[in-house]
Parts: C-alpha cells; sequence; structure tokens
C-alpha cells in the first residue's frame, strides 16, 4: 500500500493500492487499444472533448484543490490558481487538434508536403511540487496531438492524478486514453522508460532522475523530453526600483516553500545598493505568513516531508561561506515546517550557491558591474529561469541575451504562461513545455512525396 501523508499534520491522508511492473503493462495494454480510435477521432471532434475537459476541471477547481493543498502542503490560494492554469492549459490546447499544420514544398515532378503524427502511448512521470499543473503541461498537448497516455505520479503527491483520471471520464474522453498508475519510480517509472510499446517519456524532476532516464531510453530510442532541476539568478542592478525588486523576491524563492524548480534562489544584487537592498528584503520576508494550508491567510505551508526538510537544513548549518542573515518565522510540529531563510553574502562557491536547495533558502551574492553578473549568472550547471531587475531596457535585454537558460523576466519574477514555451538550457533538460513548441514534443513530422508526372 502507499500511504499518502499530509504534509501539515504528518496524518494519513489515504491508503492506496501500490502499482507496480503489471499495473504499468496493463495501463500500456489499455493505451495502446485506446490509440487508433483517438488518433482517427475528428479534429473538431477531440477538440470539443478537451474543452469539456477544461470545462470539467473548472467546475470541480475547489474540490481538486483541496486535495492538492492537503496533500502538497500548499495553501489553499495557491492550489486554485493552479486549477485555474490546468483548466487553461486544457483550453489551449483543445484549439490545437484542428491547427496541426504542416508544410507544402516545391520539389521536381510531384508535390511534397508534411504532416503530424502522434506518436503513440506516451509516458508521463512527474514530480510532486506541482502535482497535476506539471500533469496537465504534458496531457493537455500529448493528447490534442492524438496521443494516449500513461501518467505516473510522485509516490507523495498522487491524488489529484487518480482524481483527474475519473473527471476525464466523465467529461467523454474515451476509456483508456488517460491511464494513471501511482507506484514507486524505481519501478513504474523505470518500467515505462523501458517499455517497448512506450514511444515517448516526457519527464519532470530531479536531474539525476532525468540522466538515468536519458539512459534507459536510449535502448529503445524513445523520445524523451527533460524538465529538470534548476539554480535560477534573480539579478537586481543599482538602477532598479529596488522596493518593487525586494517586494517580488520572496515569492520568488519561497513561493510553493522554495519546492520550485525555477525558484530564483540566487539572489545577484549590486553591491552598491546591498545594504538597501537588504533591508527591504528583511521586512518582506519577515512578513510571510506560514502555516495551514486550508486557511486563507497562508502564504506559504510545509515542506513535503521530514526526509526533505532533513535535506533543505543541512544548507543552513552557520558556514561561514553562507552565514544566516534573515530568518522568518513557521510554526512547531507537527507538520514538516521551516522558515524561510536568507544567507547572505553567500561566496559563489558555497555548496548552498552551487546546489538546489528546492527549500525556501535563498542565497545572496553581491556583483560588481554587468559583466560581473552576467559571469555569476551563468556560473551553474542549470539553465532553467531567471530575472533581470534595470530601469535601463538595453541593458535588460543585453542581460536577458546573454543569460543561458530557458525561460527569463524582465522586471518581474514570474516564469509560466500557458501561451509562452517553458523549459531548460544545459543541465536543466531539454524540450519545451506549453506553447505551440510543446505540440513538437508530441508528434513527428512526416514527409510524404506524391508523384504527378
Ligand atoms: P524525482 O526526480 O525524485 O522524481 C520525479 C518523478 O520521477 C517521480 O514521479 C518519481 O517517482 C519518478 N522516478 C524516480 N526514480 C525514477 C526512475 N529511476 N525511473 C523513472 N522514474 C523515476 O523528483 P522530485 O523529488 O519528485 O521533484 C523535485 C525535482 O523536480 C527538483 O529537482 C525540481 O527542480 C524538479 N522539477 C523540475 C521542473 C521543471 O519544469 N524543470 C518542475 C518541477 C520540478
Amino acid at each position: 500500500m502507499i500511504q499518502v501523508i499530509e504534509p501539515a499534520t504528518e496524518a494519513v491522508l489515504e491508503e492506496l493500492p501500490r502499482g507496480g511492473i503489471e499495473e504499468i503493462d496493463a495501463a500500456v495494454d489499455r493505451a495502446r487499444e485506446a490509440f487508433p480510435g483517438w488518433r482517427a477521432m475528428a479534429p473538431g471532434e477531440r477538440a470539443s472533448r478537451l474543452y469539456a475537459l477544461a470545462d470539467a476541471v473548472a467546475d470541480r477547481r475547489e474540490e481538486l484543490a483541496v486535495l492538492e493543498a492537503r496533500n502538497a502542503g500548499k495553501p489553499i490560494a495557491d492550489a486554485r490558481g493552479e486549477m485555474d492554469m490546468v483548466a487553461a492549459t486544457f483550453r489551449y490546447y483543445a484549439g490545437a487538434p484542428e491547427r496541426l499544420l504542416g508544410d507544402t514544398i516545391p520539389v521536381a515532378g510531384g508535390q511534397a508536403f508534411t504532416v503530424r503524427e502522434p506518436l503513440g502511448v506516451v509516458g508521463l512521470i512527474v514530480p510532486w511540487n506541482f502535482p497535476l499543473t506539471i500533469a496537465a503541461w504534458k496531457l493537455a498537448p500529448a493528447l490534442a496531438a492524438g496521443n494516449t497516455v500513461v501518467l505516473k505520479p510522485a509516490e507523495l503527491t498522487p491524488l489529484t492524478a487518480l482524481r483527474f483520471a475519473r473527471v476525464a471520464l466523465d467529461a467523454g474522453i474515451p476509456e483508456g486514453v488517460v491511464n494513471v498508475v501511482a507506484g514507486p519510480g524505481s519501478v513504474c517509472g523505470q518500467r515505462l522508460v523501458e517499455h517497448p510499446h512506450v514511444a515517448k517519456i516526457a519527464f519532470t524532476g530531479s536531474t539525476e532522475v532525468g540522466r538515468s532516464i536519458a539512459a534507459g531510453a536510449a535502448a529503445t530510442i524513445k523520445r524523451v523530453t527533460l524538465e529538470l532541476g534548476g539554480k535560477s539568478p534573480n539579478v537586481v542592478f543599482a538602477d532598479a526600483d529596488l522596493e518593487a525588486a525586494a517586494a517580488a523576491a520572496p515569492s520568488a524563492v519561497f513561493g510553493n516553500a522554495g519546492q520550485d524548480c525555477c525558484a530564483r534562489s540566487r539572489i545577484l544584487v549590486q553591491r552598491s545598493v546591498l545594504d538597501r537592498f537588504m533591508d527591504a528584503l528583511e521586512d518582506a520576508v519577515e512578513s510571510i505568513r506560514v502555516g495551514d494550508p486550508l486557511s486563507e491567510e497562508s502564504e506559504m505551508g510545509p515542506l513535503i516531508s521530514a526526509a526533505h526538510r532533513e535535506k533543505v537544513s543541512s544548507f543552513v548549518n552557520g558556514s561561514g561561506d553562507a552565514p544566516v542573515a534573515i530568518r522568518g518565522s513557521a510554526p512547531d510540529g507537527p507538520g514538516y515546517w521551516f522558515a524561510p531563510t536568507v544567507l547572505c553574502p553567500v561566496d559563489p562557491g558555497a555548496r548552498a550557491a552551487r546546489e538546489e536547495i528546492f527549500g525556501p533558502v535563498a542565497t545572496v551574492i553581491p556583483f560588481g558591474d554587468e559583466n560581473d553578473a552576467i559571469r555569476l549568472a551563468n556560473d551553474t550547471v542549470y539553465g532553467l529561469s531567471g530575472s533581470i531587475w534595470t530601469r535601463d531596457g538595453a541593458r535588460a535585454l543585453r542581460v536577458a541575451r546573454a543569460i543561458d537558460a530557458g525561460v527569463l523576466s524582465i522586471n518581474s519574477n514570474t516564469s509560466v504562461r500557458v501561451a509562452t514555451p517553458f523549459g531548460g538550457f544545459k543541465q536543466s533538460g531539454y524540450g519545451r513545455e506549453l506553447g505551440p513548441h510543446a505540440l513538437d514534443a508530441y508528434t513527428e513530422v512526416k514527409s510524404i512525396y506524391y508523384a504527378t508526372s
């Protein structure tokens, strides 16, 4: 059995059967059977089923949000926002089946053109930090393109994925098109990666597991897209609106208790304004309300598990190269609480500045000039996201072009929009989710030549 724990109380929320290899194989068989019918469905009909699914998620927003808030330990207001994004993602890709366009290409002796074909059965493996949202980023384009799927949620947070499978059936998605198996990654996830009838793996999770998935998928030349870890920079120049930058910085690193691949956890601040910035940041960090995920007041919940809290704590050890400068407050147990913490000044070589902490711990690193800022921003194996704060527009564009990362924002700390591509450079992965680009990840381009002479 899987015991699903509520991180805010440490109580058992639900017990579920633990899936294994047999359950994955059976789900792949169901998805294979459903594939020809789903693929052949008229594009307009597939579109209307996806619109119905978007509506069904919106209708059940509160039920799904409460389940996600309790299981993942996230504030209910955030969980509602995530369900809105899930519905918006299905609505966005519902427009795709009728717009999977190809090219016509001039060639000698006939006509050449391209079409986009679905891949077949796609395995979706997702993490625990944004359980249903990240699943939706994969499900919606995969289904819109005519694939069928087997979704494996994280062991810690399977509840919304399982509930979603029921919502999809009720909304008119045919039996076998969406299959969900809850079970351990090393068994169920690995079986999906090795399965000869799974055409592609879309994975979000740690860089370490991503590496093993890429290696495992090589045996069957499976298509793979990887959304992995991050250690993103938040670059604050002296000419920025410092109050706005300091007010936005906490949500960029403490949102979702820092368990966010896009967390701007390396705050790079121009040395001449470091003190002013830290004063403003202190006020912002001390006012973060950490508490019960189901309270409307809460802005930050607990960490996902005791083991994860242990890992996060190891970065806050009073070391000289990463001293604690600001510590917010958090409730006492039960619950895996952790107070928002800012380390400053952090040596760029310190472990806290180099490894993904994936918790509410920000590292502040001072820099000299623009070149120094770019060098430090790129001084990481990751390249997922980042922010640039400056009132100088030309500088903003120069720095945005120079940072090796997939998703950058200027005078803002946001990363994700349904209509814009999302994904990493370097060891943050490859492939893009969201926007029109995601459809590339779930289709093959086929070139057809028709001889006319
Ligand atoms: P994880 O890599 O431990 O697990 C992710 C998923 O992979 C889970 O479903 C897990 O069961 C499965 N898995 C584990 N071992 C496997 C194996 N050998 N074969 C196949 N599947 C396996 O990650 P996590 O701890 O759940 O999530 C945190 C990580 O996810 C962080 O590194 C974070 O940065 C990353 N993340 C990245 C993005 C992004 O879009 N780039 C988004 C969210 C989270």
